[in-house]
């Protein structure tokens, strides 16, 4: 199985062979990180020499056109585009370095998540009667 990630804004391809390459910036830090394509996979390429420290907030950009990767969704949420195929889909992952949570978001719902903390991102964001199964589009639906 293969995926094709694009950037929302330029379109762009991110993973030239398998790994996802992102620009990421914090204080005055700038790296390229990489992620297995697989979604659940947490593998994360790092350039020599360098970590990420658990709970930091790093700033995502796509390396081709350099702008924001930021989500609509949440805050601590990233978003690219995913190809299967002829099946386009969207990624939503944090940006907080050690937090697991993944959705895979199909036709404005969520169709798979993934990672241990994305059960917590859903309790925190949704609001009282928000039926199950639509967060987080119920921020931006209403
Ligand atoms: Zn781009």
């Amino acid at each position: 199985m293969s995926w094709t990630y694009r950037c929302p804004h330029c379109k762009g391809v991110v993973n030239p062979d398998e790994t996802v390459i992102v620009l990421a910036a914090r204080e005055d830090k700038q790296i390229l990180l990489g992620f297995h394509p697989k979604p659940g996979n947490y593998t994360l390429y790092l350039p020599p020499g360098e970590d990420l420290g658990e709970g930091e907030r790093w700033d995502f950009y796509c390396p081709i056109c350099r702008r924001s990767l930021a989500s609509e969704e949440h805050e601590n949420l990233c978003s690219l585009i995913i190809w299967q195929g002829d099946k386009r889909r969207r990624v939503l992952f944090s940006r907080v370095a050690g937090e697991r949570a993944t959705y895979v978001i199909e036709d404005r719902n969520v169709a798979e998540t993934y990672g241990e903390h994305a059960a917590s991102y859903e309790a925190r964001d949704k609001g009282p009667g928000v039926p199950d199964g639509t967060w987080p589009w119920h921020k931006i639906i209403k």
